[in-house]
């Protein structure tokens, strides 16, 4: 599994940044994983994002 933001979808709102709990998310106009080996899958932000941008 890895994590993958929908750049076409994503609003760009920042709700994932803030679900991180490993802080591995920014949002420059879209949002996008810093570092994607550290991702421990949990899925607090695809449960965030209102747009369903996120997957795992
Ligand atoms: S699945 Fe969890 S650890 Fe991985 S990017 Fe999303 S919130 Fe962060
Ligand atoms: S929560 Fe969803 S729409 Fe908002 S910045 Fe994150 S990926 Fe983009």
């Amino acid at each position: 599994m890895a994590i993958a933001i929908e750049k076409d979808v994503c609003i760009g709102c920042g709700a994932c940044v803030g679900a991180c709990p490993v802080s591995i998310i920014e949002v420059e106009d879209v949002a996008i994983i810093t570092d994607e080996a550290s991702c421990i899958e949990c899925g607090s932000c695809v449960d965030a994002c209102p747009v369903s941008a996120i997957t795992l």
